[in-house]
């Protein structure tokens, strides 16, 4: 045979033959190939989420395909800092000799949200959470990121001979509370483990059409800063306001105040928002109370709009109370949240162009569109330690193309991230995902 062979075809025929089998199929064939086992692990997933902080069984499934496919996988990375809480990051390294270290991160939770989508694999878990049953949901499509998280893997583990380097694959918990990154990082993720010279994710997108990807150079997500704000008045009778020092009063003059820190104080070419999205204060129609709480988010994309902002914040809130006459010893006690806040990211604009060229091979480049930086945010940001790592996250189309034509001339609202109705259709999604994630690795790593 092995004669005949030598015999009869062309020499380029011999060395084609000598190639692993996947080495010749391009990257959409080899996808399509792996496409009825990702959407059935997607389903599984879907129908399996698990909230922040409890992500055991959904990272026990991706350490053990990982491990399957030769990745040495480590379990339990992250430290939250907090006695008694464990966290189910994993850490996946695939060795391929000499070569660049890339990281690909997808996240593992789900949110507090009773799924209304109506698909046959919607979720019905239900948890005690604080006494009360909540629905559980993946509503942020990170069952998406972990689905295509796998079919890379399988895909490079496949390709090992057309890239060379060390991929490192983190599965991160708690990202929906900012917390994740940030002690996976705390955990010796850049010590214990080989430190990447890129780091990549992918995050669905709830307004592209499925079949596309997203790209934002730069700034693409904010800071992201939880501010909480106690105005301490002076309580007494309803109808006796003036042996009073009214908190809500405070509260209703300050909330317009703040409005004008982003209207008049910073720089309107710089983004910047302020949301009062809770106030809390007293218990009955003739009591005025000693205090009010209120609960802020913050959104910049720069150090400096930061601080601006929160030292505003702080200003406006002393003053507030000052014109009301509220002593100095009762003045308002603002708190900013250290602990919940997430630093903007800064997309690496050298990486994005190689990336995104990449990806323009594979899927056209008419499917790869610029988008607009957001003022949501991300802790992915986190891994690039203040701009040293160079980071890219990419959006991921999740809308049924037809749904989205359909949206688009009727004017219609698409349910969003965190939506009980968002509800990406699967296929073109995850092949898309899929297909572009690899591409931008073997752009980083290939040979
Ligand atoms: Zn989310
Ligand atoms: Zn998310």
């Amino acid at each position: 045979m092995s004669r005949l062979l030598r015999g009869s075809l062309p020499l380029l025929s011999v060395l084609l033959l000598a190639l692993p089998l996947a080495a010749q199929e391009s990257l959409p064939d080899l996808v399509t190939a792996e496409m009825p086992d990702l959407l059935s692990t997607y389903t599984r997933l879907h129908s399996h989420p698990e909230l922040s902080y409890q992500e055991k069984q959904t990272a026990a499934y991706l350490a053990g395909e990982l491990r399957r496919l030769g990745f040495e996988v480590t379990e339990n990375v992250g430290d939250y800092g907090v006695p008694g809480r464990t966290s189910y990051g994993l850490v996946a390294v695939l060795r391929n000799g000499e070569g660049p270290t890339v990281m690909v991160r997808t996240d593992l939770d789900a949110l507090p949200v009773v799924e209304q989508t109506g698909l046959a694999y919607a979720s019905q878990v239900r948890v005690e959470s604080g006494g009360n049953q909540v629905g559980v949901m993946h509503a942020c499509g990170h069952d998406v990121h972990m689905t295509s998280f796998l079919g890379t893997a399988r895909l490079l583990a496949q390709l090992r001979d057309r890239w060379a380097g060390t991929l490192v694959l983190i599965g991160q918990p708690a990202e929906e509370r900012g917390a994740g990154s940030r002690a996976m990082l705390a955990d010796g993720l850049y010590e214990r483990f080989p430190r990447p010279d890129f780091a990549l994710a992918l995050h669905t997108s709830a307004n592209l059409p499925a079949g596309t990807i997203g790209y934002r150079a730069g700034y693409a997500l904010a800071n992201v800063d939880s501010v909480d704000i106690t105005i301490r008045g002076l309580g007494g009778h309803g109808a006796y306001p003036h042996t009073t020092k009214d908190p809500i009063v405070i509260a209703a003059r300050l909330i317009l105040a703040l409005q004008t820190i982003v209207s008049r104080e910073i720089n309107p070419l710089e983004p910047a928002v302020i949301t009062v999205g809770s106030i809390h204060a007293g218990t009955k129609h003739n009591i005025i109370p000693d205090e009010a709480h209120l609960q802020l988010t913050v959104r910049s994309y720069t150090p400096e709009v930061r601080r601006q902002l929160l030292s505003s914040i702080e200003r406006m809130a002393r003053e507030a109370a000052e014109v009301a006459g509220v002593p100095p010893e009762r003045a308002p006690i603002v708190e900013v949240n250290e602990e919940e806040y997430t630093p903007s990211t800064y997309n690496d604009p050298e990486l994005v162009r190689r990336a995104v060229a990449a990806i323009g091979k594979v899927l056209g480049e008419e499917n790869v569109i610029e988008t607009d930086p957001v003022m949501g945010g991300e802790d992915f940001s986190r891994y690039a330690l203040d701009g040293e790592i160079p980071i890219f996250m990419f959006w991921v189309g999740g809308v049924d193309p037809e749904r989205y034509r359909e949206a688009n001339e009727k004017g219609l609202t698409l349910p969003s991230l965190h939506s009980p109705l968002f509800a990406p259709v699967p296929e073109p999604t995850l092949r898309t995902a899929v297909q572009a994630m690899t591409a931008a690795v073997l752009e980083l790593m290939g040979k």
